[in-house]
């Protein structure tokens, strides 16, 4: 079976982000940038369902700019075999990310998709959803334990208060939430390796997919500026202001 795993260039998750002077969008000037944490916990996934046994290729796909490359590089110095870099500098949104995905699923038969549950930019959460629609497959998404058997996949899916395990037939989409695993570092001899491991660079006209945005920003504008907290004498005061507040009513 083929793992293909879609990561995402992102903001890095430590980066404040800044809003453009004039609220079209968040400044990446200077940002440093990194692979989404949820594409990272994919990529490690897809990489112990290969070291089981139950995989034999791991193959990570990007759509984005050229930098793009870099975050792929990462995917395969953790150990993924190969990669695609789908290229535009356009902003692409997840339905035209899912269209390009199912072409890419198409090309390579893969038994099972990898997504994150989420690119933590854009905080969509449509893509593994949109990809298993256009191609027909079964879904688990928010997953939280992958077990691959023959022809089925056991996903136990995080739910409020809670979790659902589902089983689906290969092939499948899965898409990772937060406690599936810890993606492991790339060490040096593996980023040198990485080097050599091959990366094919296409663009959306190969694929024959539109990439058209059908959504137009109309404004980002900046979380509101919390208020000053005030320091209250004693508990008694403290419980008065509760009351007046109606906590704990
Ligand atoms: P989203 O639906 O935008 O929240 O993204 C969900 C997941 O889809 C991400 O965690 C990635 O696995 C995948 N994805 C979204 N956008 C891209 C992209 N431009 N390139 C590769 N994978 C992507």
């Amino acid at each position: 079976m083929k793992i293909l795993v879609p990561v995402k260039r992102v903001i890095d998750y430590n980066v404040k982000p800044r809003v453009k002077a004039d609220g079209s969008g968040v400044d990446l000037a200077n940002v440093k940038m990194s692979m989404n944490p949820f594409d990272e916990i994919a990529v490690e996934e897809a990489l112990r369902i290969k070291e089981a046994g139950n995989a034999e290729e791991v193959i990570a796909v990007s759509v984005g700019p050229a930098k793009a490359a870099e975050t792929l590089r990462t995917a395969l110095a953790m150990g993924a075999d190969r990669a695609i870099l789908i290229e535009t500098d356009e902003t692409v949104e997840p339905l035209a990310v899912a269209k390009l995905l199912a072409k890419v699923a198409a090309e390579e038969n893969p038994g099972l998709i990898l997504l994150g549950k989420q690119a933590i930019d854009d905080d969509s959460n449509q893509t593994g959803q949109m990809l298993a629609a256009l191609l027909g497959w079964g879904q688990a998404t928010f997953a939280n334990t992958v077990t691959v058997e023959a022809g089925s996949i056991t996903v136990a899916r995080d739910v409020d208060g809670g979790l659902q395990t589902v089983k689906l037939n290969t092939p499948a989409i899965v898409t990772t939430d937060l406690r599936l695993n810890e993606p492991r570092y790339a060490s040096l001899p593996n980023i040198m390796k990485a080097k050599k491991k091959p990366l094919d660079t296409k663009t959306p006209g190969d694929y024959g997919v539109d990439i058209t945005p059908r959504l137009t920003t109309l404004k980002v504008a900046e979380p509101p500026v919390r208020s000053a907290g005030i320091k209250v004498a004693d508990v008694d005061a403290l419980v008065e202001k509760l009351k007046v507040l109606g906590v704990g009513a």
